[in-house]
Formats: structure tokens, C-alpha cells, sequence
């Protein structure tokens, strides 16, 4: 016959020693702080400027801050590593999307553009607008 309190013990003990070695395990840096580290690299780097456009990038402004962009992107086999990164400013990152780095060569200029318009023009559309007092 089974003694239930030495099943339980036996029970409480291997749970002790999962306990164990999941705080004992190797625990890997976040993805989420490497990737602020290889941020902060590029930007060092690059001197804060976007790699793409050029524009001086600055943390917390609106249009001109710095990402990171994957060069070959993650959706197309890229992998997530320092070397397959670089700092971008927002708007290259949206105007990049999931471009390889040959095309966006010719087709990046133009999309920024498109969407600095489209920013000034709600902009303008602001502005128009009658102001409530
Ligand atoms: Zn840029």
C-alpha cells in the first residue's frame, strides 16, 4: 500500500529541485535590453545620425527618433544580431518596412517624402482649423 505522506513528500521534494534549477538556470539577457545595447552601439557609431537618411536623430522626438532597423529584415531571414542592425530614424524604419537593403536604396527617398507630406499637410490641416477659445 502507498503511504500517502511519502508520495507527497517525494512530490514536494522534486518540486523543490525544479524550483532549483529554474533560479539556478543560465538566465539569458532580455531581447529586449541586448537590443538596447546594440542601439546604443550603432548610435555611437553613427555619430546619432540615421543610416539611411542622415537626419541627427534624437531619443524622444517625434519624427527624427532613433530605432533599430534589421538590414535584412527578420520576416526575410535576417537574423536578430548586432551585425544585421543598424540605427535608423523612425521614419526610414516605416518608409523601410520589410525591404531588402538593395532596394531601399532607390525607393526610400521617396517614401520619406511621401510621408513628410502627408505630416505637414495634417499639419496645415491643424492649422486651419478654427480654434476653440
Ligand atoms: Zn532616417
Amino acid at each position: 500500500m502507498i503511504d500517502e505522506s511519502d508520495a507527497e513528500q517525494q512530490a514536494r521534494i522534486k518540486q523543490a529541485e525544479i524550483d532549483t534549477a529554474w533560479t539556478n538556470r543560465e538566465s539569458p539577457i532580455p531581447t529586449v535590453l541586448r537590443r538596447r545595447e546594440w542601439l546604443a552601439y550603432h548610435l555611437r557609431r553613427q555619430n546619432d545620425l540615421c543610416f539611411y537618411c542622415a537626419v541627427k536623430m534624437e531619443a524622444g522626438a517625434l519624427l527624427t527618433r532613433p530605432t533599430l532597423d534589421h538590414c535584412i529584415p527578420r520576416s526575410r531571414g535576417g537574423e536578430d544580431s548586432r551585425e544585421n542592425t543598424v540605427a535608423a530614424c523612425i521614419l526610414c524604419n516605416i518608409a523601410k518596412g520589410d525591404m531588402m537593403p538593395d532596394e531601399v536604396r532607390s525607393l526610400l527617398p521617396v517614401a520619406r517624402v511621401r510621408v513628410l507630406n502627408r505630416l505637414d499637410k495634417r499639419a496645415e490641416w491643424r492649422r486651419d482649423r478654427p480654434r476653440r477659445l
